[in-house]
């Protein structure tokens, strides 16, 4: 097993805190949500 392919699958494998759904590079860096619980964490009360 190479270190970097590990290191890269333990990313892929970070889910949403809020739905589940699984997180990718992009979100992990600066989220624990995925971008629509994200946007409805910053906007609670534009849920229609
Ligand atoms: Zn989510």
């Amino acid at each position: 097993m190479e270190p970097v392919a590990y290191f890269f699958s333990h990313l892929q494998e970070k889910c949403c805190s809020v739905c589940g759904q699984k997180l990718w590079e992009q979100a992990e860096s600066y989220a624990t949500e995925c971008l629509d619980c994200h946007e409805k964490l910053l906007h609670p009360q534009e849920e229609k």
